[in-house]
């Protein structure tokens, strides 16, 4: 099995030392930027029912604040089995390249639990919750660190982390982004993410003068991202011929109802068994012929071993890390263009930003308003991008990794960190 721990650190190594070469950033200033400000790990004791037994739990949890030198930490929290600290750690930088490159006053973090969620009622699941809030309230903070959902978490579980911090600091609905909307949550926040990959896909299809109605698409993953990428990418005209979920995938290549494949998900918990699809593996899915493919699920699902038969014209980076560094330089030799995740799934935080504000003024905007900054935002930071690429006759990752350091390190030297 590939050790998602080595994948994540060494792809991110490797795109930030490539990176600050490019910079010509030496020794200390490296460190500074790589090193994390804070790394806590802790244990969380559980009640868990298990053939008609109550018994004691322990899992373990972890929250790495990586940089904030241009704002309070913000960053996902993230319940999945294979969840350790060089993960967390590798998505806590990522978060910080990401809030500097959409230019919101944010820093970098991310949480998680080492835990498989669907193993787990709602009673455990939501007692686990908790008391990671509990163990977690020193050093989170409205104007310190906003976490918000990322795999295996949601709206619930930042309502139940909502409620367990004002207990004791009073009502802070601004603790936590991606809530309920009765509790302060954004309208638009839920499809945030999946609506920006969208429109960063299309704008990149246009680039490569790809239209919509000859595009095929296939996305792996069918969570909340993948989910609302399919919707959005349909709405726009595009053909998606394969989904999958943890379970395996669906095709069909002249085209799948995202609206069947929602309400299969609602009344069957996967999409195994869609009527009209035939049923393939997740490995064959990033396989098929297509124009463009949008890895929507784990890091480290394109690597060495499968990348000679990637077929896609276009990769857009929905999911974190989803190809390897060995593989991203196998794909740009090839001329297969990527839209790096950095860029690429950058409206959930921006939307979490905006919820964040909407909490301190204590006034909420439209979906229309927050979706209509949303896509003008990522225009403008897809625009800035592409054009240093082209400047400097470098790929969209290095450009964007480019311009997000340069402003976390600026801010570094400003402050004198
Ligand atoms: P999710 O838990 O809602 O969905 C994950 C999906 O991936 C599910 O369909 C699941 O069945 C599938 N999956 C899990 N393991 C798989 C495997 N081994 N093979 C194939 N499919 C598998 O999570 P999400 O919020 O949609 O996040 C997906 C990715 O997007 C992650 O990399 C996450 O870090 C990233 N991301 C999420 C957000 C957000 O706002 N939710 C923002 C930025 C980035």
């Amino acid at each position: 099995m590939i050790d998602k721990k080595c994948i994540c650190e060494e792809t991110q190594r490797h795109f930030l030392e490539r990176a600050f070469g490019r910079l010509k950033l030496k020794g200390a200033q490296r460190e500074l930027l790589l090193s994390s400000f804070r790394e806590t790990r802790i244990t969380v004791p559980v009640t868990l029912r298990h053939n008609g037994e109550n018994r004691l739990h322990t899992f373990q949890g972890y929250r790495v604040q990586h940089n904030h030198a241009r704002g309070p930490f913000k960053g996902g929290l993230r319940y999945h089995p294979d969840v350790n600290m060089g993960e967390i750690r590798a998505l806590a930088q990522l978060m910080t390249w990401k809030t500097a490159l959409v230019d919101i006053p944010f820093g970098g973090a991310k949480g998680g639990i080492s835990v498989d969620p669907l193993q787990l009622n709602e009673t455990e699941l939501e007692e686990l919750s908790r008391r990671f809030c509990q163990k977690m309230a020193p050093i989170i903070g409205v104007h310190d660190d906003i976490p918000a959902p990322d795999i295996g978490t949601n709206p619930q579980v930042m309502a139940w982390m909502l409620d367990e911090y004002s207990k004791t600091h009073g009502f802070r609905t601004a603790i936590v982004t991606g809530k309920p909307l009765e509790l302060g949550g954004s309208a638009g926040r839920l499809e945030a993410t999946g609506y920006g990959v969208a429109h960063l896909t299309h704008k990149a299809a246009e680039d490569i003068s790809l239209k919509p109605e000859q595009s095929r698409v296939v996305i792996q993953g069918f969570g909340n991202v993948g989910s609302h990428t399919a919707i959005a990418l349909a709405s726009k005209g595009y053909k998606i011929i394969a989904l999958s979920d943890v379970n395996g995938g669906v095709m069909n290549e002249a085209g799948i109802s995202i609206d069947h494949a929602l309400a299969h998900v609602a009344d069957n918990g996967t999409l195994m068994g869609l009527h009209g699809a035939s049923p393939i593996s997740n490995a064959e899915l990033l396989e098929l012929s297509c124009e463009i493919l949008v890895p929507a699920a784990l890091e480290g699902t394109i690597t060495c071993d499968n990348v000679e038969a990637i077929q896609a014209q276009l990769i857009v980076e929905a999911a974190n890390m989803p190809v390897t560094h060995q593989a991203d330089e196998r794909l740009q030799q090839r001329g297969i263009v990527i839209v790096p995740d950095l860029l690429a799934n950058v409206g959930g935080v921006l939307a979490s930003y905006y919820e964040w504000v909407q909490n301190l003024q204590q006034f909420p905007w439209d979906r229309e308003t927050v979706l209509s900054r949303l896509e003008n935002r990522l225009s403008r930071t897809y625009d800035a991008v592409n054009i240093l690429a082209s400047e400097r006759q470098i790929n969209l990752r290095c450009a964007a990794y480019e311009l997000a350091i340069r402003r976390v390190e600026q801010a570094v030297r400003l402050r004198g960190f």
